[in-house]
Protein backbone atom coordinates (compact mmCIF):
# COMPACT_ATOMS: atom_id res chain seq x y z
CA UNK A 1 0.00 0.00 0.00
CA UNK A 2 1.27 3.34 -1.04
CA UNK A 3 1.27 6.67 0.74
CA UNK A 4 -1.17 8.88 -0.94
CA UNK A 5 0.43 12.18 -1.31
CA UNK A 6 -0.92 14.84 -0.23
CA UNK A 7 -2.61 17.56 -3.18
CA UNK A 8 -3.67 21.43 -3.01
CA UNK A 9 -7.20 21.89 -1.91
CA UNK A 10 -9.63 21.40 -5.20
CA UNK A 11 -11.50 24.30 -4.22
CA UNK A 12 -8.25 26.68 -5.09
CA UNK A 13 -7.76 25.02 -8.49
CA UNK A 14 -8.91 25.52 -12.08
CA UNK A 15 -11.44 23.14 -13.53
CA UNK A 16 -8.55 21.54 -15.96
CA UNK A 17 -6.77 20.68 -12.87
CA UNK A 18 -9.57 19.44 -10.83
CA UNK A 19 -10.80 17.00 -14.34
CA UNK A 20 -6.44 15.65 -14.04
CA UNK A 21 -6.08 17.38 -17.44
CA UNK A 22 -3.30 19.92 -15.97
CA UNK A 23 -0.98 18.83 -13.15
CA UNK A 24 -2.90 19.94 -9.88
CA UNK A 25 1.08 21.64 -8.65
CA UNK A 26 2.58 23.59 -11.61
CA UNK A 27 -1.09 23.93 -13.89
CA UNK A 28 1.36 22.24 -16.91
CA UNK A 29 -1.13 20.51 -19.63
CA UNK A 30 -1.34 16.46 -19.36
CA UNK A 31 -1.57 14.01 -21.82
CA UNK A 32 -2.39 10.31 -20.71
CA UNK A 33 1.55 9.38 -21.36
CA UNK A 34 3.23 11.69 -19.03
CA UNK A 35 0.25 12.44 -16.31
CA UNK A 36 1.11 10.54 -13.27
CA UNK A 37 -2.49 9.29 -11.43
CA UNK A 38 -2.10 10.22 -7.62
CA UNK A 39 -5.45 8.71 -6.73
CA UNK A 40 -9.02 9.44 -6.30
CA UNK A 41 -9.62 11.88 -3.50
CA UNK A 42 -13.05 12.54 -1.45
CA UNK A 43 -14.79 15.95 -2.35
CA UNK A 44 -17.06 16.38 0.60
CA UNK A 45 -18.55 19.78 -0.85
CA UNK A 46 -19.91 17.85 -3.48
CA UNK A 47 -21.51 14.72 -1.72
CA UNK A 48 -20.23 12.20 0.72
CA UNK A 49 -19.81 9.60 -2.72
CA UNK A 50 -18.15 12.19 -4.76
CA UNK A 51 -14.60 11.93 -5.72
CA UNK A 52 -12.11 13.52 -7.88
CA UNK A 53 -8.85 12.35 -9.64
CA UNK A 54 -5.86 14.87 -9.22
CA UNK A 55 -2.79 14.05 -11.81
CA UNK A 56 0.54 15.12 -12.08
CA UNK A 57 3.51 15.98 -14.33
CA UNK A 58 6.74 13.88 -13.93
CA UNK A 59 8.80 16.64 -12.51
CA UNK A 60 6.59 17.44 -9.66
CA UNK A 61 5.85 13.75 -8.97
CA UNK A 62 9.69 13.33 -9.00
CA UNK A 63 10.05 16.60 -6.44
CA UNK A 64 7.27 15.14 -4.08
CA UNK A 65 8.01 11.08 -3.99
ZN1 LIG B 1 3.71 19.68 -12.33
Amino acid sequence: MTTALPVPDPAALSDAQQRGAECVWCAKPLTNITAHDLGARPLPEFGPTVRWYPRCCPTCRKDRA
